[in-house]
């Protein structure tokens, strides 16, 4: 049996300060267990504490606009969460009267929480005797068992949730769960484990047959397709036109750019200025920047910015939808972190006839190469986890 061992190894060498231990507060046990969902702690610690600073309390997210909940996210990536969080935060105001239920099967009917996120809870806030299955806990297991297979498959998944079920202890369910996500964020490590120091090494089937580096089987490979579109920016002196996008889907209910789905990749300007029709702007012909890609989970999009400035605006640039965004709040705003890094790389002042150019295909550059280091992390985020929004 593991749990012993795990109990033991974690009061001595676990993790026993991270912002959101040592309280049973539901609301930061909640909040603290959906960031953590296919982000690394070092990521979410800033998020976390700007949150609670903000929203101390669930009664408080509730009452904030979507928009606040979303800047705030801004960064951390996997926007469902945030939509899910505020959606959440209301149905245990309106329909739990602002406390979260103990019970896990609960816990996993409100939006954003699964069966791992629910157990997590369950345990954490209610002492409840229930057990996790997060990306961490699978490879741990897997390893430990030395189940071949994707553990995002249906049968292999049922075979870890039976051993997870099974290793549960009868008492200190608390140490116990945090021993396992301890072990998987700081031992077991998807790259080069540390057996040396693992309190599961004398009976780990993937160490006694090697097999450690093919333990967790990877995700079957699939091809991802590549889409295009173009994005717009329309500057009126320090400001620049976003729209809010729909509120479902890619970065569902951020402002972004006006954007147009394109049909083959090039810099044409034809679609770019058919955006500033749609929203009722005369505009200076669109110049292309440099293109950039970004990584989501089912596809792959390159991105062919232009740029260009406003000459007059009508109606549709002033709807509920569409908002002028001073530069300098771009840091405040909620935008997906490639569009962000996009406009705050760009000269400050309005290119004119050329003379920014040069500033504003480097402005492209950054996007593009900040885009790559946000691609990687969300890649590196997939890794951690089989899930995805
Ligand atoms: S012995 Fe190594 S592979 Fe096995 S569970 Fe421990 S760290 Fe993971």
């Amino acid at each position: 049996m593991i749990a012993e061992r795990l109990i033991d190894w974690q009061l001595k060498h676990g993790r026993h300060d991270l912002p959101w231990q040592r309280t049973r507060d539901p609301y930061r046990v909640w909040l603290s267990e959906v960031m953590l969902q296919q982000t690394q702690v070092a990521t979410v610690v800033p998020y976390y504490l700007r949150f609670v600073a903000r929203f101390p309390d669930v009664r408080a997210l509730a009452a904030a606009g979507l928009d606040e909940v979303l800047a705030l996210w801004s960064g951390l990536g996997y926007y469902t969460r945030a939509r899910n969080l505020h959606r959440c935060a209301a149905e245990v105001v309106g329909r739990h009267g602002g406390a979260f239920p103990g019970d896990a099967a609960l816990l996993a009917r409100l939006p954003g929480i699964g069966r791992s996120t629910a157990a997590a809870i369950a345990v954490f806030a209610f002492g409840r005797r229930e057990a996790i299955l997060d990306g961490n806990v699978r490879r741990v297991l897997c390893r430990h068992a030395g189940v071949s297979g994707y553990p995002g498959a249906a049968a292999i998944e049922k075979r870890l949730w039976d051993f997870a079920q099974a290793a549960l202890p009868a008492r200190g369910i608390e140490a116990y769960t945090q021993g396992l996500m301890d072990l998987g964020a700081t031992v077991c490590l998807r790259a080069r484990p540390a057996c040396g120091a693992c309190p599961l090494a004398g009976d780990c089937v993937a160490l006694r047959d090697g097999t450690t580096a093919q333990l967790p089987a990877p995700r079957p490979r699939r091809s991802v397709p590549l889409r295009h579109c173009a994005m717009l920016v329309v500057r009126r002196g320090d400001e620049v036109l976003l729209e809010r996008r729909p509120p479902a889907g890619v970065w569902g209910g951020l402002w972004s750019l006006p954007e147009a789905a394109l049909a083959d990749p090039g810099a044409d300007p034809a679609p770019a200025a058919e955006l500033a029709r749609r929203f009722g702007l005369r505009v200076t012909p669109p110049r292309p920047l440099p293109a950039f890609d970004h990584a989501f989970t089912h596809f792959r999009l390159r991105v062919q910015p232009f740029v260009c400035e406003l000459e007059a605006a009508a109606g549709a640039a002033q709807s509920s939808a569409a908002l002028w965004l001073p530069l300098g709040e771009t840091g405040q705003a909620a935008l997906p972190q490639p569009v962000r890094a996009l406009l705050r790389a760009l000269p400050s002042r309005p290119a004119r006839a050329g003379a920014g150019a040069a500033q504003e295909r480097a402005a492209s550059r950054v996007a593009s190469a900040r885009c790559r280091t946000s691609t990687c992390s969300m890649r590196r985020k997939r890794r951690a986890s089989s899930s995805t929004q």
